[in-house]
């Protein structure tokens, strides 16, 4: 099927609480604009300098996701105008995109990103990690970012009742970090789990944010 077709077909099966984002790395700009034609606004990119690139050739108006693994020394390229940050695991991140969005006079919106997968490989942080981090006095001193909610990647299983418990599990800890640190603030709200081989698991968990690349694009 084409781009077209699939963009069509997967916004038009979404629940109203879950929104694509068309992951489209390694894809050139051509498949990016059909897409966007689509009427696709929001996409994600694992590379910085490659979502650099694409930033500036293609409308103004797309919203960038960076859904990779984020160094340090990277954070300025993608402060002036990344729309979120999903993947955020420590203290130390957060402090750099905070001062990066402070030169930048914006508040950078982030997600922080949790290890719910059986694999060791994968980045993210356990509970207790994520715990100190909300409570510690650094991260109450920081104003230019805002954490919008949770990220997670299941394992690269058939076994569906596993990922299924993976995303329930992320759920979980999207619940307890809003009832012990955020309240009612209505920011807080983004729960980012599902990819192209589990999405429908994920939105059945309660996904608000899909990040669905090959599903849409064709293997990379
Ligand atoms: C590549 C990637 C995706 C999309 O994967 P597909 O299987 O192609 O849908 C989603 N999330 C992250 C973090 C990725 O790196």
């Amino acid at each position: 099927m084409s781009i077209t077709a699939n963009i069509r077909e997967l916004q038009a099966k979404l629940p109203p609480q879950t929104r694509l984002v068309a992951v489209s790395k390694y894809k050139p700009n051509e498949d990016i604009q059909t897409a966007y034609d689509a009427g696709q606004r929001m996409f994600g990119e694992s590379r910085v300098q490659e979502l650099v690139a694409k930033h500036e050739a293609l409308p103004a108006d797309i919203e960038w996701h960076f859904i990779g693994h984020l160094q340090k020394n990277k954070v300025k390229y993608l402060a002036p105008f990344v729309q979120l940050i999903h993947g955020v695991d420590s203290l130390q991140l957060l402090q750099q995109i905070d001062k990066e969005g402070k030169k930048n006079g914006r508040i950078i919106d982030c997600l922080l990103q949790f290890h719910i997968a059986q694999e060791e490989t994968k980045f993210g942080l356990s509970l207790e990690e994520a715990h100190e981090l909300l409570a510690s006095s650094a991260f109450g001193e920081l104003k230019h970012t805002r954490i919008c909610g949770v990220m997670g990647m299941a394992s690269y299983t058939d076994n569906q009742p596993q990922v299924q418990a993976e995303f329930a599990q992320l759920r979980s800890i999207f619940q307890q970090l809003q009832v012990e640190f955020f309240g009612t603030e209505p920011s807080f709200k983004e729960i980012s789990m599902g990819m192209s081989g589990d999405y429908e698991l994920a939105i059945a968990q309660g996904s608000t944010l899909i990040r669905v690349g090959s599903a849409l694009f064709g293997s990379r």
